[in-house]
């Protein structure tokens, strides 16, 4: 029955040259998905053609506020009331309302109006019904623009946001547990094109560890058409980082090092800002003392979205983006395996250097790692 799908866009405050930008950018996100001569956008409205396909492509899209499956028709008066009373016979309901938008102010009658005539139309046509317009079972949306009018009965929440790209890339380092991939599609909500960075220490990590990754960014590519995966073998640095005279310190030194390594490789590729899942005081490495002396390697921003989260709201958006399943697959990760028995909590920036200078090698195998980087594409599975 329907023809068309209409999508109505988030973030409606936006003016001038950033609603251009933001127009043009969901245009661009749009079209990853629906097929060119499928798709008309406009200022405030775009159009799918009504697939199964469009409809659930939508899903993934962020910067749309709600959508809408419509039947698309002439905007003639007589045309509307035949095809209004069409639409309502597939719908099952006892009491209605009419609510009608005026787009193109040249036609003839006003939104009240038009709810009169229309209403009445429905009420000639069906025995029984009745107007509420307080509660109504359903209510019959008629938005009158130019040449033509579209009728439909359903608001369907989009995921709000920015659309991606609007705000830039960031380099997300990612792992194989439940907060980095929630972490990354609150960024990508907020239009930031997510590139991912993963540090795999095989043999001790394996297949099933790089398969999980695998799946996970497969899954958040679904919020941005296409994904680069930097992964970096960093069995090397790590095995040398083993060596050092402060065991309690492997982890901070650990995480020093995958900073600069994604630093490295965020300069190379124009990214102007960093990531990750971590949360403040969820586990012992997260406290505020090794936050800061972790970051203090790096001047790119690192951005934390998931800092002020409670668990439970982090398992709820995982479950929500699918991720939180192949999470849970049990596979070896690199930081639990280099784990040493006490770490230190709150590390210093001090004891930090002074460990760095009697590893004399670390910059070079920190560097070997980064040119042995594979570097993995991700895009839609289309079919
Ligand atoms: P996550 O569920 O995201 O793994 P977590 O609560 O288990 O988070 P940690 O394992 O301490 O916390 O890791 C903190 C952050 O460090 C992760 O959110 C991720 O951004 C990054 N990280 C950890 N391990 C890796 C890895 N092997 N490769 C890339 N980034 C990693
Ligand atoms: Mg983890």
């Amino acid at each position: 029955m329907y023809t068309k799908i209409l999508i109505r866009y988030g973030e409606l405050t936006l003016k001038g040259e950033n609603k251009k930008d933001f127009i043009k950018t969901l245009k661009d996100n749009l079209l990853l998905y629906i097929k060119k001569d499928e798709l008309k956008v406009e200022f405030d409205r775009a159009f799918a053609t009504y697939s199964n396909q469009n409809l659930e492509s939508l899903k993934f899209i962020f910067g749309i506020s709600s959508y809408s499956p419509a039947i698309e028709v002439e905007t003639d008066l007589e045309i509307i009331k035949q095809e209004l009373v069409k639409f309502a016979k597939t719908k099952s309901f006892n009491s209605f309302a009419i609510a009608s938008r005026r787009h193109d102010k040249k036609f003839d009658l006003t939104s009240n109006e038009l709810n009169k005539v229309l209403g009445e139309q429905i009420l000639k046509n069906f025995k029984n019904k009745s107007v509420n317009l307080t509660s109504p079972d359903i209510k019959f949306y008629i938005e009158v623009r130019d040449a033509r009018t579209f009728i439909f009965s359903d608001y369907i929440q989009g995921l709000g946001g920015m659309p991606v790209n609007t705000a830039g890339k960031v380099l997300h380092l990612i792992s194989g547990g439940i907060d980095s991939p929630v972490a990354a599609n609150l960024l990508q909500k907020r239009g930031l094109k997510v590139y991912f960075i993963n540090f795999i220490t095989p043999p001790q990590t394996d297949k099933k560890t790089v398969e999980k990754v695998d799946q996970i960014i497969e899954n958040l590519t679904h919020y941005q058409g296409n994904s680069l995966l930097f992964q970096i073998n960093y069995s090397k640095v790590m095995n040398y980082l083993s060596l050092v005279s402060n065991q309690k310190y492997k982890i901070t030194l650990m995480r020093r090092s995958f900073y600069r390594i994604a630093q490295n490789i965020a300069k190379k590729y124009e990214i102007k800002a960093l990531s990750n899942g971590e949360n403040l005081a969820q586990v012992a490495s997260q406290t505020l003392e090794s936050i800061h002396t972790i970051s203090q390697v790096v001047d790119l921003p690192i951005f934390r979205p998931l800092l002020t989260y409670d668990k439970l709201e982090i398992i709820e958006k995982a479950k929500a983006i699918n991720t939180f399943n192949i999470s849970l697959i049990k596979a070896c990760e690199t930081c639990e395996l280099f784990a040493p028995k006490s770490p230190v909590t709150r590390p210093n920036i001090e004891e930090a250097l002074r460990l760095e200078k009697e590893l004399d090698k670390l910059s070079e195998l920190e560097d070997e790692a980064i040119n042995l980087v594979e570097i993995k594409k991700f895009s839609l599975k289309n079919d």
